[in-house]
């Protein structure tokens, strides 16, 4: 059989580095779902699109040297992937994570390039981070490492160049310290990274907005694909962290019950509900684990080492992190019954599960697109920074609203005009890469 052309430019990626096991599994996912808009569309192959857009524009790696509350010199790794900004200033979040590969940075910065795409405004795409991790270290030690690690970063980027955000281990606290070092050596005030506090900046609604993103995303393939809506369902969500605490207000907020929560330790199933004040003080306030939820809450049950997907459930939003629903644990959510996953994660389903929920008849929405409001926020964050105005929650919530909604159309409508049905899927990537694929070309070769 010929070797398609997103083959070929799939095989070529895999050559060159094939330890680059996250990043690959993204392109394959990308390439395999956007080949039936190939052969026709010639222009794509003439232009060496699939070629330049698996290639970062820049990869920026560099050390990073603070100093611990022992008065010791600590080293990490710093990276920042701008991959493309063919439609817009490279943008895409920051990971601080023990696990921060380049690999995993690559992944995430390819995916952010579709994700930027399908929310309709002018953002291209990238990542950064570290492999620093926040957990059991002080605000001085969080502080002076984000001060040392902006202290290079700041060289590469810019509120029209590269504007960073936050991933995991990154929230309002290191945004802050980033911004500030930032602020200190350009001597400007500009909208360089987003997820900013309200004080200097910051948008309201963006905290919750991957989490809230993701509940109107997944509200609205109820309603337009299944007929049905969040009313008496039990929701399953992983992660206790930025993205899992707000999917859990909102899915609560439109009448579903979530009964699970987690960290990478263990989960905790509350067959009352869980109670998300609690979680809120336990995680946020206090920046505890999600086992003392069940110390604190009466009826309430912690596991040790295993993941939610065991409990059936209507509804399953990953919202921790890569590759966390395995074909074993796909396969058991089927058992049990679950009709819907969509993704508040970057790539939480490994290729096998994603292949058992679609062979079994299980609607399945991507986090490149099921959790865009947060970036999407981020680029209304941009406009309101380049404005020096802010707008109201209401305002910024109903835009999002408008976006979520405008994705799912837009994904349905790509899969439909490719004789492919409703398929979020490759409905996502195709209308995601037409646009890059096409603003590229316009712009010349580069
Ligand atoms: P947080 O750091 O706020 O929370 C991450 C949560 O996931 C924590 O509960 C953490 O537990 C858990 N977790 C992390 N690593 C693992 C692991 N290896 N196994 C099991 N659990 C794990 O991050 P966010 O909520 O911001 O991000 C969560 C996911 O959403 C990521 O995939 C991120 O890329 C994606 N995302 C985030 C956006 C945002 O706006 N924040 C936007 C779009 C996507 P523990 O504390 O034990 O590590």
């Amino acid at each position: 059989m010929k070797t398609t052309y997103a083959q070929k430019v799939y095989a070529d990626a895999e050559a060159r580095a094939p330890w680059e096991k996250e990043f690959l599994q993204a392109v394959r996912e990308v390439l395999t779902s956007i080949e039936p808009a190939l052969p026709d569309n010639p222009q794509y192959e003439a232009n060496a699109i699939l070629e330049r857009l698996v290639e970062p524009d820049r990869q920026i790696k560099f050390r990073v040297a603070w100093v611990d509350d022992a008065g010791r010199t600590q080293v990490n790794r710093g990276y920042r992937f701008e991959f493309n900004n063919a439609i817009g200033p490279y943008k895409g979040g920051l990971r601080f994570h023990s696990s921060v590969t380049a690999s995993i940075l690559k992944f995430l910065g390819f995916e952010q390039v579709f994700k930027n795409s399908l929310t309709g405004l002018w953002m291209g795409g990238g990542k950064g981070g570290s492999d620093f991790d926040t957990h059991g270290k002080s605000d001085g030690e969080v502080m002076r490492f984000c001060q040392a690690f902006m202290t290079e970063l700041y060289r590469h980027i810019g509120p029209d160049t590269d504007v960073p955000a936050g991933d995991i281990g990154v929230g309002g606290r290191e945004v802050g310290y980033m911004y500030g070092q930032y602020k200190r050596i350009r001597n400007e005030f500009t909208g360089v990274l987003t997820g900013k506090g309200l004080a200097f900046g910051g948008s309201l609604a963006r905290t919750e907005a991957t989490g809230y993103g993701l509940l109107y995303y997944t509200d609205e393939v109820l309603k337009t694909m299944m007929n049905d809506s969040f009313d008496g369902k039990t929701v399953s969500i992983s992660g206790s962290g930025n993205v899992s605490i707000f999917a859990a207000e909102k899915t609560m907020e439109l009448g579903g019950r979530v009964h699970v929560l987690s960290d990478s330790s263990g989960y905790v199933y509350d067959p009352e509900g869980i109670d998300l004040d609690l979680i809120k003080e336990i995680k946020l306030v206090r920046r505890g684990r999600i086992s003392d939820y069940a110390k604190e809450r009466k009826g309430a049950e912690y596991v040790e080492g295993k993941k939610v997907w065991e409990r059936p459930c209507d509804i399953a939003l990953p919202c921790a992190t890569q590759n966390e629903i395995e074909e074993a644990d796909a396969k058991e959510l089927i058992k049990n019954g679950v009709k819907l996953v969509t993704e508040g994660a970057n790539m939480p389903s490994t290729p096998e599960a994603i292949e058992a929920f679609r062979s079994s008849g299980v609607v399945f929405g991507p986090g490149k697109a099921s959790n865009a409001g947060g970036v999407a926020v981020s680029g209304l964050e941009m406009s309101q920074d380049s404005q020096r105005l802010a707008w109201t929650f209401e305002e910024v919530d109903t835009r999002l609203q408008g976006i979520m909604k405008k994705i799912v159309a837009d994904s349905l409508a790509a899969s439909n005009r490719y004789g492919m049905g409703n398929d979020l899927l490759n409905g996502a990537n195709i209308a995601g890469f037409e646009r890059v694929a096409n603003a590229m070309i316009d712009q010349g070769v580069y």
